[in-house]
């Protein structure tokens, strides 16, 4: 996989370099059926498990980026989002010379499903309230963020993926979590983890977040109001964004307000989110 520098206004874009080099933009649009992990598709070209790495542009504020990729499935790397965000700061990111634009949420959208609920409310800033309740070891978990903040990187982007022992020869029988292993995921048996400590003690809830982050990217735009999710899963996450993007009276687009011109460097605007970024250079 190979990650370049992209114009303002371009937006992230998967470039599968096996199949003549065929674009898929990351948007609602090209959403494709969503099980345990999220995938695009556009004429029947696939991109899985795109949300690690889309959280992670979400979480460090990059708006356009290219990703080149010679296969159908992204490197699950760590099973966190991690690797790629220090990949990113060692490449730097740039501001680049546009306004970004959010969608801003101006009415409440909520889906429910069972006991499975989320929602998105009308705020400032980019809020995240997550609850899970899952099997022993995990049990009930509760956080939330607020991405503003600039915590992706320490609170949120180090959480890894999970799976129960019990499920993995089922899940791998379906041809899901393919290649899972104790260096890319928490395996947890019914006592605990099977594969070492935790990064966090509630690393479960956290990496819950890094996913929603990830999935709501497919707005297009960065999400400006407060998204509660209660036991939802990308199948919910991908839903909201569905009911978002077709009900266009619940949202405007906005541009984030200069808060010091006069102060206002490049680099500063880049953290506060005035203007879009891309990564600096390969
Ligand atoms: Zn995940």
């Amino acid at each position: 996989m190979r990650l370049l520098p992209a114009a303002a206004g371009s937006g992230i874009v998967f470039r599968r370099t096996d199949l003549d080099n065929f674009e898929i933009p990351a948007t609602g649009r090209n959403v494709a059926k969503v099980s345990y992990a999220t995938s695009l598709m556009r004429q029947g070209v696939l991109i899985t498990t795109s949300e690690h790495l889309l959280s992670a542009f979400i979480g460090t504020g990059i708006d356009n980026v290219i990703v080149e990729i010679d296969n159908l499935e992204l490197p699950i790397l760590d099973g966190s989002a991690l690797p790629y965000v220090e990949a990113f700061l060692r490449v730097g990111i740039r501001s680049q010379r546009r306004r970004r634009e959010t969608l801003r949420v101006l009415q409440p959208i909520e889906v429910r499903e069972g006991d499975k609920f989320i929602g998105v409310y009308p705020g400032s800033g980019y809020r995240i309230c997550y609850s899970i309740d899952f099997p022993a070891p995990i049990g009930q978990q509760k956080t939330s963020v607020d991405l503003a903040a600039e915590t992706y990187g320490s609170e949120i982007a180090g959480a890894r993926t999970f799976g129960y022992k019990a499920d993995e020869r089922k899940l791998r029988d379906m041809g899901l979590i393919r290649g899972a292993s104790p260096q890319n995921a928490i395996i947890l048996s019914e006592s605990g983890p099977v594969n070492g400590p935790l990064r966090f003690p509630d690393e479960y809830v956290r990496h819950k977040v890094l996913d929603l982050i990830g999935d709501l990217s497919l707005l297009g735009r960065r999400l400006e109001g407060h998204v509660v999710a209660e036991r939802a899963g990308h199948a919910m996450h991908t839903a909201l964004v569905a009911r978002l993007l077709k009900d266009r009276s619940a949202w405007e687009l906005a541009h984030v307000p200069v808060a010091t011109p006069a102060a206002a460097n490049a680099r500063q605007n880049a953290r506060s989110g005035v203007t879009e970024a891309a990564l600096a250079g390969v």
